[in-house]
């Protein structure tokens, strides 16, 4: 395991539970209820660091990606797919809508009058709420032929959904994620995530945000999902960067370096002018968790955080 950052401030910020900054009041200063847990509006205050937060990302920007930002929602066939139903069918939100007839369709209403659940009658709309920004990219990439020699690079980002419910301040049901995305050659991949790290590293620095690199799984479904989750580990396959976002308890995963080997490259076909099979690898940056880390680090009122951080969001 890897160390950087200040590690005692990281552990001090993780013990004090100040009245001014415990998490009944991050939240009851930044959000407001929708009467599910995870689901929450956000206050212009909570906004105005999040958009801060989203330039600063784009000012890192390597000049050469392109640029999508994808809806919230993307085809269940493609994610099926790419065999996310193996992995993580847990987390998994669909879109079902009411088919058929007008008559089908009343009769639902009806149901829905009578107390009961009309959603039985609902069926798949062919869509899933994306779980991460980065899944619709690969498609879209292998429709463009066969990958260049100097790789491809994509800015990304989505609202993505993972049903794991939670009171947590840092386990949103419904939360913001942006990703570079790298697909190459193994070798490109690997400076690109190396380079991005180091980048990661700046960045939580110049924020005053205390942080620890560490090795990572992904909570893979069922039995499988433990060797699964062994594998990831054994070959470094993701990294996070973690910050004290919770008063008590273990720091949060903030940002994500992921290498998915050639798993999207099998999936879509992608290969190079040789016909190699490309690998893809990713970096994603919580920025509901970003935003939420800099609250729990600097406080309630972004006037008081230190004139240097500020300058760095440009919040002036
Ligand atoms: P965790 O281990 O905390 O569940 P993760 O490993 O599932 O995180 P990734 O799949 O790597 O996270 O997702 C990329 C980034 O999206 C994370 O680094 C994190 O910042 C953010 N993220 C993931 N799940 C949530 C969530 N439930 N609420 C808010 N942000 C999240
Ligand atoms: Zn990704
Ligand atoms: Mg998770």
């Amino acid at each position: 395991m890897e160390q950087h950052g200040d590690e005692r401030a990281m552990s001090e910020m993780a013990c004090t539970e100040t009245e001014a900054r415990s998490d009944e009041t991050i939240l009851d200063h930044l959000f407001r209820p929708m009467g599910v847990d995870g689901v929450y509006a956000r206050t212009r205050r909570y906004e105005d660091v999040v958009d801060a937060l989203q330039w600063l990302i784009t000012r890192h920007r390597p000049q050469e990606a392109s640029v999508f930002r994808f809806p919230p929602v993307m085809s269940l066939r493609q994610l099926e797919k790419q065999g996310y139903l193996n992995s993580f069918p847990q987390l998994l939100g669909c879109v079902c809508a009411l088919h058929g007839s007008e008559a089908d369709v009343a009769a639902a209403v009806d149901r829905a009058k009578q107390g009961e659940d009309w959603t039985r009658g609902a069926t798949s709309a062919g869509l899933v709420l994306s779980p991460a920004a980065c899944y619709p990219i690969y498609p879209i990439a292998a429709e463009n032929g066969p990958v260049p020699e100097e790789g491809l690079t994509f800015d990304v980002a989505a609202d993505c959904f993972r049903h794991e419910p939670s009171k947590d301040l840092d386990r949103l049901q419904s939360f913001r994620m942006r990703e570079f995305v790298r697909i190459g050659a193994p070798a490109q991949i690997a400076v690109f995530r190396e380079r991005w790290m180091k980048t990661a590293q700046a960045i939580a620095e110049s924020l005053q945000l205390p942080f620890a690199f560490d090795r990572a799984s992904d909570p893979f479904f069922g039995r499988v999902g433990v060797l699964m989750a062994a594998n990831q580990i054994e070959h470094a396959l993701k990294f996070e960067l973690l910050i004290p976002v919770r008063a008590q308890g273990a720091p949060t995963a903030c940002m994500s370096f992921n290498y998915h080997r050639e798993h999207f490259g099998k999936t879509w076909g992608l290969v190079d002018q040789k016909g190699e099979m490309a690998h893809s690898g990713c970096v994603a940056f919580g920025i509901d968790r970003l935003a939420l880390a800099l609250f729990a680090t600097h406080g309630l009122y972004v006037e008081d955080w230190p004139r240097d951080v500020r300058d760095v969001l440009r919040l002036d």
